[in-house]
């Protein structure tokens, strides 16, 4: 008789939960790209103690039917890809079909969704499904996360300050608003409204919602493009700097990621514009071929392999450095090689 047995799914769907889920900012982050990939034009966020007691994240998008909001909380349950081959043409936020089975497996959820002709209504604990019952035909989805790692008490314990916690889920909100013009983005934290966007598609309008207006009046837009890539953003004037990079979003297909390379090339544009150890507030979209741009290096899907990475680093010096230069009405300085 063997030793080796295949996990049951609630074990495996909970050490799943350890990748997906590291903190409540993770359980926002897959809630919250779940919406927009449902094509929602507005998407409300609201949290209770920083996501530890409840997120609850209320869209408008196309729902689900019956069938499918019960499939949704199986491990490996997607509608976003088929086959290998749409693997490398990604358009989507998630495709994993991970993230809402690791969730409802360490947390109680409530799952409220409509199409439009049917509407249900869905209870889990720890990955169970408790009660299930018809709701109301409001097109969209309205999905409550409750009591998080209330049975990885482990876990719990290594959560740090609600204070740290919400600044993680503000940043996220933040970077999704600015990637999302065209959605408006609602963070409520108890009674605190912390972010509001109109959802008009004004980029600019998101900065000054995020930023202050007086710092999105001093932005520089730009736009550009090569033979493979098309960019377009806003970048603020030498005066108003930041010690960090971290004011620097980039995105890539709709898609916030982290890019060393980017960042430099966005710092390098600036020539000696920049004080030394400064870095901007930058939003920089990049829109290229999905396969040039491959998404699935890492869980978070926030890492990205780009090809053509050369030619894209050319355009945005050049792009960059052109739109900052008028600005400043300084004269054209030699391109470095
Ligand atoms: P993935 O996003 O990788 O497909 P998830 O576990 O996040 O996996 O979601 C599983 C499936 O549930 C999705 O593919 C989608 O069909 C459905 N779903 C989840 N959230 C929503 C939502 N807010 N609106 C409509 N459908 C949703
Ligand atoms: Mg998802």
């Amino acid at each position: 008789m063997g030793h080796i047995h295949i996990m049951e799914d609630s074990l495996s769907n909970k050490i799943a939960a350890g990748e997906v889920v590291e903190r409540p900012t993770s359980v926002v982050k897959e809630l919250v790209e779940n919406a927009v990939d449902a094509g929602s034009t507005s998407i409300e966020i609201i949290l209770e103690e920083a996501g530890l007691t409840s997120i609850q994240v209320i869209d408008n998008g196309h729902g689900m039917d019956t069938e499918d909001a019960l499939v949704s909380f199986m491990r490996h349950a997607t509608s976003k890809i088929d086959n290998e081959h749409d693997l490398f043409r990604i358009k989507t936020l998630g495709f994993r079909g991970e993230a809402l089975a690791s969730i409802a497996s360490v947390s109680k959820v409530k799952l409220m969704t409509s199409n439009g002709e049917t509407g249900v209504e869905v209870y889990l604990e720890g990955g169970k499904v408790i009660e299930e019952k018809p709701a109301p035909l409001r097109k969209g989805t309205d999905i409550k996360v409750s009591q998080l790692f209330f049975n990885t008490p482990a876990r719990l314990k290594y959560m740090k300050t609600i204070q740290t916690e919400i600044g993680h889920t503000i940043d996220l909100i933040n970077r999704l608003a600015l990637c999302y013009p065209n959605i408006s983005f609602t963070l409520r934290h108890h009674d605190h409204e912390l972010l509001h966007t109109n959802g008009r598609g004004d980029l600019q309008q998101v900065l000054a919602a995020i930023y202050g207006i007086a710092n999105a009046k001093k932005m520089i837009p730009f736009n550009g493009e090569s033979a493979d890539y098309k960019i377009y953003g806003y970048t603020t004037i030498p005066e108003v700097t930041r010690a960090s990079k971290n004011y620097m979003s980039i995105f890539v297909n709709g898609r916030w990621v982290k890019h060393y390379t980017i960042q430099k090339a966005i710092i390098e544009s600036y020539h000696t514009f920049l004080p030394i150890g400064r870095a901007p507030i930058s939003v920089i979209h990049i829109e290229g071929d999905p396969h040039l741009t491959d998404v699935n290096v890492h869980p978070a899907k926030q890492q990205i392999r780009l090809s053509k990475e050369g030619e894209l680093m050319k355009l945005i010096e050049t792009t960059l450095h052109q739109a900052i230069r008028v600005k400043m009405q300084a004269p054209e300085v030699e391109q470095k090689k």
